[in-house]
């Protein structure tokens, strides 16, 4: 059975405000949870609707410490898509980097892979439990380590890869296909050159697509052709 790591921004489960918009939670949910029939589903949550531990530093604050209350975000962004995938009647698990027994396992691997097996749709935590990391190369990470075909990296206001930042360059055109180096080389940031670097290095194959759209989680789940796929 096809297997994947679908990676959610913070800024995805926010509906682009602090914290967590549960409508946007639900209905991201039910895409999953729809497509989870078919394909074996982990995610990796970001954290960005609550902190950026970069953003953190620059008004001052210890960079590391920063990072941690990033991690600690993406707990709460897992135990939010948790609750909105239970109420459709899927199986779930979360699983943190750090640990925090009574509101998640925790990150066992093998563990991960036996709850894939079983139809359970298991939701990665806490990032790396590392900082300095980003939860685009969490996402890469998880991947390679619990052995998934393909991380599909779900953006918000921008629908796959372009040759440039969109936002800047009028000229920027959607690419079908890019290689890892080529993003790299372009200092495309659409993804944390990080885990463009995890991916190429390691033959894992990523698709970036857009979340707007009816059913593109549900879509790139089952392996849809959308977005910008991203290879080696
Ligand atoms: N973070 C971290 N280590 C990790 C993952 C995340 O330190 O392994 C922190 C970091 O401060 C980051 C924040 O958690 O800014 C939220 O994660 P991210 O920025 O990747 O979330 P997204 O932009 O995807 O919402």
């Amino acid at each position: 059975m096809r297997r994947v790591v679908l990676k959610l921004s913070g800024e995805a489960l926010g509906g682009g405000t602090f914290g967590v918009a549960p409508d946007v939670v639900r209905s991201i949910a039910e895409q999953i949870a729809a497509a989870s029939t078919e394909v074996q589903v982990a995610v990796v949550v970001g954290g960005g609707n609550f902190f950026r531990g970069a953003e953190l530093s620059q008004a001052g604050m210890d960079r590391t410490r920063a990072d941690y209350m990033g991690m600690l975000g993406t707990v709460m962004n897992a135990l939010a898509l948790q609750d909105f995938l239970e109420q459709t009647g899927v199986q779930t698990r979360v699983q943190s980097a750090i640990s925090m027994t009574q509101v998640a396992e925790p990150y066992i691997p093998r563990r991960a892979i036996r709850h894939l097996e079983k139809g359970r749709i298991v939701i990665f935590g806490a990032g790396a439990g590392l900082p300095f990391f980003s939860t685009d190369t969490v996402a890469a990470q998880r991947a390679l380590e619990i052995h998934a075909d393909e991380v599909l990296v779900a953006k918000n206001g921008v629908d796959g890869v372009y040759s440039a930042d969109p936002r800047l360059d009028p000229d920027a055109v959607k690419l079908e296909s890019v290689t890892y180096s080529e993003a790299l080389q372009k200092g495309l940031k659409v993804v944390d050159s990080t885990a463009f670097s995890l991916c190429m290095d390691n033959g894992m194959a990523m698709r970036v697509f857009g979340i707007e759209g009816d059913g593109s989680i549900a879509d790139a789940i089952r392996g849809a052709e959308v977005g910008t796929v991203v290879s080696a």
